[in-house]
């Protein structure tokens, strides 16, 4: 069973320093079922991969009082695929071998082990139950580019058919702590099988390691199912206690409050709102998007408007939803009203198949929430794979919060935002994105002028 990781990042050999793990040594470590070992099969400047084998000893597996993972027939104990395949085992070893590049810590490059470089694992072999469809639901989200080869029971004999064994790639640019925290959470979802016994404290870990992206990625429920290998309490308390953590980390309702009473003395809010549907409209668009759409505010403005024949909402608290839901009395409208309007609950940093096709886009006062890997993974989800002809996009623009006498000198304008922007950050951002993903930018200043700051609020409209 092998695990190769290699980056392109420049100096690429500073994969050493966030892995722990010298380039030019060779390690072996001793686990309970076999041994690991780490070395570099290649390690230069530009280019540098370390391979992670792990040698499961099959004897010692079969006398293990809870290790027959293959129990069932009479020569299971003979032909168990786990000493060559990524299951459980591998989870254990990355989390013994590279347990601080997990956590994310590197005292060498602390900055580096919280930047995203261009990283790419290859898996031989991997078992998926739930063949590649499945392998994709579950890192194509996370912003994996997913390439499997899967292989034949038996090369001799190609009428027998597939086995659920693949050599995967899987390339993305991110932290290398979430890389091997994906890693070790969905291989053995992927396998769906653990070699230990499973109680309470996989829940912990499944919270430990899951925390950033589990509560919301669109297969959480299968990803959590799995991972408890199918005990039915377990899976329902750890999806509760994500639900929760969800609930509490993205309670922005007092939040938006807090900014709504920043921006009021000028009316802002319902200026912005009016500039995004005029501009939805002149757009032509009839399905819509409402990302981030919080409590609803601007669904309440384009639903009286005939031109748009589907409008739908999206946002990761569950809570802002409910909001929305009853602000709208969505479960009182008339029938036909219902059905141009659909809420859920999905995050920007995913790709997510049920945003693709419509027409137009608004994110309104959205990205400045997110942080930047987050933002750098919402670019694609919605220019490259969402991809609608035209999106509205609105944020703070920093250099007028001087007006803001309410808002003390450095501030932002609500304390859940990541960052505001001058107008020459947002439109530089704005360019580039929409260079690479095939767009025209224009940009529109929303609320007052002032000389030299601009105005609160800075649109753009992207066109594709
Ligand atoms: N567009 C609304 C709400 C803006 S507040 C309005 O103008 O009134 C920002 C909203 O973005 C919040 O509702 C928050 O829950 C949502 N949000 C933050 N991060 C998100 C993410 N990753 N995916 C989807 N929505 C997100």
């Amino acid at each position: 069973m092998l695990l190769k990781i290699s980056t392109t990042y420049s100096p690429a050999t500073d994969l050493g320093y966030l892995l722990h793990k010298h380039p030019a040594r060779m390690q072996s470590f001793t686990l309970t079922f076999g041994k690991a070992h780490v070395f570099y099969p290649e390690a230069h400047a530009e280019k540098c991969t370390a391979a992670l084998l792990l040698d499961v000893d099959a004897i010692a597996l079969v006398r293990r009082p809870h290790g027959r993972s293959t129990e069932g027939f009479a020569l299971a104990q003979y032909v168990s695929d786990r000493p060559y395949v990524a299951s459980s085992f591998l989870s254990v070893a990355i989390a013994r071998v590279f347990s601080t590049a997990l956590s994310g810590k590197c005292k060498d490059r602390p900055q580096l082990a919280e930047t995203a470089i261009p990283l790419n694992a290859e898996l031989s072999i991997l078992p998926c139950r739930g063949g590649e469809k499945l392998l994709r639901r579950l890192f194509e989200p996370l912003g994996y580019t997913v390439t499997a080869e899967q292989h034949g029971l038996d090369p001799h004999f190609p009428d027998w058919g597939q086995s659920r064994y693949f050599t995967v790639k899987l390339e993305n640019t991110c932290r290398l702590s979430e890389l091997l925290t994906h890693l070790y959470v969905l291989i053995p979802v992927l396998d769906d099988e653990k070699h230990y016994w499973v109680g309470e404290a996989e829940i912990e870990k499944l919270s430990k390691h899951g925390n950033d992206w589990l509560a919301e990625h669109p297969e959480q429920e299968s990803i959590v199912r799995r991972y408890l290998k199918h005990q039915r309490h377990l899976t329902r308390e750890a999806l509760a206690q994500l639900r929760e953590e969800d609930a509490q980390e993205t309670d922005e309702t007092v939040q938006m409050e807090e900014e709504a009473e920043v921006e009021e003395r000028i009316g802002l809010n319902e200026l912005r709102l009016s500039a995004v549907t005029e501009t939805l409209k002149q757009s032509g668009a009839k399905r819509v998007l409402d990302l981030g759409c919080g409590e609803g505010k601007l669904i309440r403005k384009l639903l009286p408007e005939k031109q748009f024949e589907e409008i739908v909402g999206m946002d990761v608290s569950h809570r802002a939803l409910k909001i929305t839901q009853e602000r709208l009395h969505h479960d009182r409208l008339p029938e036909k009203q219902r059905e141009r309007l659909r809420l859920f609950q999905g995050s920007l940093g995913y790709r997510d198949k049920r945003l693709t096709g419509y027409d137009a886009a608004a994110v309104v006062e959205v990205i400045e929430h997110l942080d930047l890997p987050r933002l750098a993974a919402f670019e694609r989800a919605l220019f490259e794979f969402a991809c609608p002809q035209t999106v509205v996009l609105t944020t703070p623009n920093i250099e007028y919060n001087v007006k803001f006498e309410n808002l003390q000198t450095g501030n932002f304008r609500h304390k859940d935002h990541r960052f505001e922007w001058t107008r020459g950050e947002f439109q530089s951002w704005a360019a580039d994105v929409a260079k690479r993903f095939g767009y025209t930018v224009v940009f529109h200043p929303i609320g007052p002028e002032a000389e030299d700051i601009g105005s609160p609020t800075q649109m753009a409209v992207f066109t594709r």
